[in-house]
């Protein structure tokens, strides 16, 4: 089979590292990056820590405005597809790329197979909830990675082609524990479970000045500063950096590889965040998890009491994050750790 698969955003590539490996092991691939995130340190350092095959093709889109970005995409990913022709598209997870994607290839009557189909925050306000409702319903074969999710394309009427195969994810962090190892630690002078590490990066968050400073400054994480908060330190891997200052009790570092991001996790008393990715990833390693949203996709890491949904009102924050240590089991959750299989098997059935 000839595969064409579209990759942008940072959690796409850590995606694709699972399954291209098995992909190529049988079929041709061609790597579309968007080009939606260039940094280096948002996008090069994953494809050479992860082993992902460099993109065969990058489109240099870039940063725009939603629409404007999109159709750029569109445009640009029709023009690969026609010229290659491929029997698959395959997309990732709920971002501009994954709908320019979608969208390109349904048009032109290529079957698009989604990974990570049927989350739902049921908040429309957030772009990625447009971005995986519409995927979803132009797609051929979603693939979930929770019974939660095949739940939720079944109450929207999707029920064809629609398998549970567990998390990629959860394949990549399985590949990445023994390979990260702990000098990022020393490089900034922390010792385990010494410190809370912070991540933030959605528009909801970001986009609102008010909610951004409420989270990063003085309200929430340095008023911890009274001896309550559970940690010397609170570390941001963050892009955003121009919006935050480091503080006594904050200390904004650039955003790190996967495997030192891995280290950073494991090691870390609490995480506080409001990625996907890192609730599961928290989840997984047995690190309590604050959650800066209202609502989450990934419902069950809050079922079992190892994520607390806060929103970002301080004093909910610190009370979260100070919470004694969950003693509630830590069932295995979307899946073992081979979904990237599971989902080259589907595709060579479909
Ligand atoms: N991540 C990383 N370095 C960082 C911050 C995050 O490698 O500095 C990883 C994180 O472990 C997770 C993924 O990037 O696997 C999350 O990406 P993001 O938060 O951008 O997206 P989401 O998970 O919300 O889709």
């Amino acid at each position: 089979m000839h595969i064409a698969t579209i990759v942008g955003a940072r959690p796409q590539f850590i995606k694709a590292a699972a399954i291209s490996r098995v992909l190529r092991q049988r079929h041709r691939e061609v790597l579309v990056h968007t080009g939606q995130h260039y940094d280096v340190r948002m996008s090069a350092v994953f494809f050479q820590e992860l082993n992902i095959p460099l993109p065969d093709i990058n489109l240099e889109v870039g940063s725009a405005s939603h629409g404007a970005q999109t159709g750029t995409m569109l445009a640009k990913i029709e023009a690969v597809l026609l010229d290659e022709r491929p029997d698959w598209v395959l997309v990732y997870g709920d971002t501009n790329s994954t709908l320019s994607g979608a969208l390109a290839a349904a048009k032109l009557h290529i079957p698009v197979a989604h990974v990570e189909a049927g989350l739902r925050s049921f908040n429309r306000a957030m772009p990625e909830e447009i971005n995986r409702v519409l995927t979803d319903h132009v797609s051929n074969l979603l693939l979930c990675p929770s019974q939660t999710a095949v739940d939720n394309l079944a109450r929207e009427g999707i029920t064809q082609g629609v398998i549970l195969v567990g998390d990629v994810r959860a394949d990549v962090l399985r590949l990445a524990v023994d390979r990260a190892d702990p000098e990022i630690l020393r490089r900034l002078q922390v010792k385990p479970s010494s410190y809370a590490l912070a991540t933030v990066h959605r528009a909801e968050n970001t986009d609102n000045s008010a909610r951004l400073l409420n989270i990063y400054i003085d309200r929430s994480f340095s008023t911890a500063d009274a001896g309550h908060f559970p940690c010397s330190s609170t570390y941001f891997p963050s892009n955003y950096n121009s919006w935050m200052e480091t503080t006594g009790y904050v200390k904004l570092i650039e955003p790190v590889g996967y495997l030192d991001m891995v280290t950073l996790m494991r090691n870390a008393r609490v995480i506080l965040t409001d990625s996907g990715g890192v609730q599961k990833e928290a989840y997984w390693l047995g690190i309590p998890c604050v959650t800066l949203r209202d609502e989450t996709e990934w419902i069950e890491t809050v079922t079992f009491g190892w994520n607390v949904l806060v929103g970002t009102e301080p004093e909910r924050i610190v009370a979260a994050a100070n919470r004694p240590l969950p003693t509630t089991p830590r069932p295995t959750l979307y899946g073992d750790g081979f979904a990237a299989e599971r989902c080259v098997a589907a595709l060579e059935r479909s």
